[in-house]
């Protein structure tokens, strides 16, 4: 048996290891490093895959969060709603803008922001919802978009655990996580579903303004060169990346399907146990599976986390202290806030090996031990 990783971009990449090489070899055959055809071939073909107008790739998935808040014109002052069961990215660059985050609880069943909680956290500085499409499943969407139109807010999906799942909206449209609202974000960083050989990210939007000046934002604020409008910021995907990205992104469909398929041997192991809750697939979208996290009851977590280290089977907990409990948010009142489903969740999740490579050999003696712990402690 090969061994277990968490994520498995080795052999990911040797199987298509001539395309990529070649590509990478061409950029550097081509010393055009920064910028040019091959990083914007690649953003007309994820802006094709995603059916939205504008794609500005840039150097990071945290820079494109910042630069989505800039371009739209948020202040100091100004507050944005966000989950704090998320990772750190999502919030850390509201405070750094001196933005205040608005930490509001998530949904029990899908870990996605709660839209109910969302509507209780509106006040008259409140100007975007920033929700996030969390382990690769959609946040409810549709009840977001609702809310945010009746209180005139912009809406920043941060997609980047969840690039190319789809999202069903009720009258029967389906779309792209990360075109939906005014601004969708994504990140490259190696272990996510499209994962670059480096850092990338990448700003989606259909608003022809808005891409203008998310452009000009990520360029030093230049309208043209040397003419600086706006302040900005420095945020590239360097063409090496892009060459990689573009030979991945023709198998992305093929690495969603690998990690359903993969979700679904783990669901079939733990449904109905009655100490293990399964990911809870939400009808109104298609889990992208970027991490496969079970809720556990009643099982002391670090003990099995300790016992499958034994075995050399990696875990992980996804995030062992929500953002509103980060001494970074002290100044914001992150403690505060009082959100219970959030706590509950960060005491019972743990996150299995997901990844594109699984096979059902590494899957089943990964299964085994996590039933045999679980079955003794209960
Ligand atoms: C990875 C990630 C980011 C940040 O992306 P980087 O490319 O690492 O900067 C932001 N939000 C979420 C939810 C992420 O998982």
């Amino acid at each position: 048996m090969r061994p277990l990783q968490m994520v498995d971009t080795k052999t990911q990449y040797h199987k298509i290891k001539d395309q990529v090489d070649t590509a990478v070899l061409a950029v550097m055959e081509s010393s055009q490093f920064i910028g040019g055809k091959v990083v914007n071939d690649f953003a007309a073909s994820l802006a094709a895959y995603h059916g939205s107008k504008h794609v500005i790739p840039c150097a990071n998935g945290t820079d494109a969060l910042q630069i989505a808040m800039m371009a739209l014109g948020l202040e100091p002052g100004d507050e944005v709603i966000t989950p704090s069961f998320t990772y750190i990215a999502t919030v850390e660059v509201a405070a750094l803008l001196r933005i205040r985050p608005v930490f509001v609880d998530v949904d029990k069943q899908t870990f996605c922001i709660d839209p109910v909680e969302i509507e209780k956290a509106i006040t008259p500085k409140t100007k975007a919802i920033v929700p996030v499409h969390l382990y690769g499943q959609a946040a409810n969407m549709e009840a977001i978009l609702d809310i945010a139109r009746r209180h005139n807010l912009y809406v920043i999906e941060d997609n980047a655990q969840a690039i190319g799942n789809d999202y069903s909206f009720s009258d029967g449209s389906v779309k792209k996580t990360g075109t939906m609202g005014h601004i969708g974000c994504t990140s490259f960083y190696p272990s996510k579903n499209l994962g670059a050989f480096g850092d990338g990210g990448a700003i989606c939007t259909d608003d022809d303004q808005l891409a203008e000046k998310i452009r000009m934002i990520a360029s030093h604020g230049q309208s043209k060169r040397y003419y600086h409008d706006v302040v900005g910021c420095n945020s590239r995907l360097d063409a090496m990346q892009a060459a990689v990205l573009q030979v991945k992104l023709q198998y992305l469909e093929g690495y969603i399907q690998a990690r359903r398929k993969a979700a679904g041997f783990y669901d079939a192991a733990f449904n109905n146990h009655p100490a293990i809750s399964i990911p809870f697939r939400h009808p109104n979208n298609r889990h992208v599976f970027h991490q496969y996290t079970l809720l556990l009851h009643g099982v002391d977590r670090d003990a099995l986390s300790q016992y499958l280290a034994e075995k050399g089977i990696p875990s992980m907990i996804y995030y062992p202290v929500p953002a509103h409990r980060q001494k970074m948010f002290d100044a914001f009142g992150g403690s505060s806030f009082h959100l219970p489903v959030t706590d509950w969740l960060t005491e019972r999740v743990i996150s299995l090996p997901m990844h594109t490579e699984l096979d059902e050999e590494q899957q089943q003696f990964i299964v085994d031990h996590v039933l045999e712990f679980v079955n003794r402690s209960i």
